[in-house]
This record gives C-alpha cells, sequence and structure tokens, in this order.
C-alpha cells in the first residue's frame, strides 16, 4: 500500500528545460513561463554544455534543433526558441544570422546594423522581431508556436534595458525603444512573449502529463 507521503515523494518534480545560455533570453523566459506548474530550468542547471549550431534555414528549423537535441541529452521536456530581426530595407537581414551579424557584442552588431542604415531616412527604416518556439517532449511530440513584434530601427541607441537590438529597436505606439521599455512591459508585447503566450495551453497539458505517475 502507499501511503501519502510515498506517493508525494515518488511524484516527479515537474520541470521544463529552456534550450538557452543567453542570459537576456533566460530572464525573459523565467517570467514567460512563471504561470506553468514547472520549475524552469536552462542547461547549466542540469550540467549540459552543449553548442548547438543553427544550420537550419527557418527559424523554426532551428528552433526544433535546439528543443530536439536537449530533450535528448535531458530526457526533460525542453522549449527551444529561434529569433531575428528583420529590416526591410536590408531585405530582411540580419534575420536568421542576427546572433552572427557581425563579431563582437551585441553594442557591435547594432552599431553595424546602424551603419548599414545611415543613408535611409526614419520613414524606410521598418523592421520586425520574430521568434518561434519549438517544444519537444521525451515521448516524441513536437510543437511549434510563433511570435512577431513590429518597429522601426532608431537612428540612435536609446535604453540601458533588455539585450541584443533592443536599443535601436523603436516601438511607436510605446515611444520607447525596446531598451527603454519596463522589463514587464516588453514581456507582453514583444515576439518571444507573444511565441510563448501561443503555446503555453500546449506547454501546460504537456507538463501535467508529464507528471502524472
Ligand atoms: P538566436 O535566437 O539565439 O539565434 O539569437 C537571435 C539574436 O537576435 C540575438 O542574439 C539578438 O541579437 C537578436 N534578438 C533576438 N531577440 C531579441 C530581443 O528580444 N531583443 C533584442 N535582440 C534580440
Amino acid at each position: 500500500m502507499w501511503l501519502q507521503n510515498d506517493i508525494q515523494l515518488r511524484r516527479p518534480v515537474r520541470e521544463i528545460l529552456v534550450a538557452t545560455n543567453n542570459p537576456g533570453k533566460q530572464r525573459e523566459f523565467t517570467e514567460l513561463l512563471a504561470s506553468l506548474p514547472a520549475k524552469v530550468l536552462f542547461p547549466l542547471d542540469l550540467g549540459l554544455h552543449i553548442d548547438v549550431k543553427e544550420t537550419g534555414a527557418t527559424y523554426a528549423e532551428n528552433a526544433k534543433l535546439k528543443a530536439q537535441t536537449f530533450v535528448t541529452a535531458s530526457g526533460v521536456i525542453t522549449l527551444g526558441d529561434d529569433s531575428g530581426l528583420e529590416v526591410d530595407a536590408l531585405d530582411g537581414a540580419p534575420g536568421l544570422r542576427s546572433a552572427r551579424y557581425t563579431p563582437g557584442s551585441d553594442m557591435d552588431r547594432l552599431t553595424a546594423l546602424l551603419n548599414h542604415l545611415k543613408n535611409i531616412p526614419k520613414e524606410r527604416r521598418t523592421a520586425r522581431f520574430r521568434c518561434v518556439v519549438a517544444i519537444a517532449t521525451p515521448a516524441g511530440e513536437l510543437y511549434t508556436a510563433e511570435g512577431e513584434c513590429e518597429g522601426t530601427i532608431a537612428m540612435a541607441p536609446s535604453g540601458s534595458g533588455g539585450f541584443g537590438y533592443d536599443p535601436v529597436f523603436y516601438i511607436p505606439d510605446q515611444g520607447k525603444t525596446m531598451a527603454e521599455l519596463d522589463p514587464q512591459v516588453k514581456n507582453r508585447l514583444s515576439h518571444r512573449a507573444r511565441a510563448v503566450q501561443a503555446a503555453l495551453d500546449i506547454l501546460q497539458r504537456l507538463v501535467l502529463e508529464e507528471s502524472v505517475l
């Protein structure tokens, strides 16, 4: 006979692994997934040092690659994401290559972006962030969801919040760059927030099913 305590002790801890080592993304995912009945883990929490090469031809392919690599390594439901900034005047660049647009730091990359746009007037600086999240389960299920956020590229960086291209991504409705937004506001309207929002019901179901004895 199982005593109540035995059952509780044997119930697996509900966990979800988010397959990113980017500290900016980690902060945002921690908050975005806070409503789930699961502990949010990152690769180093499980001692995983895996560098997944972004060899896919789309955000979805890269997100799936990350989710599947880490679910196989961990046995924990895994969310992988891929995201990028698409600038219309640059035919969608940096896009999939946003993290590798130029070598160096985030500041180097946004400086390069501003240089490439130096002759482009305000009205032609439209852009969007895109994000795809992929969720992979140890049983082999795989789901994706996506989100985007429209804006323009500012003439100069402004603000100190967020990460990546946030200081140059201006959101007309808010009258601010993403780096000037309160983090909670960014986490309501960002591409990543919208992708997670679209996946929350699936995540909730998967986490609860996974923890059934
Ligand atoms: P990846 O998703 O790891 O391929 O990285 C995408 C890159 O796009 C990041 O390294 C950032 O440079 C940029 N990026 C993605 N999301 C954001 C964001 O929310 N703010 C600013 N930059 C972002």
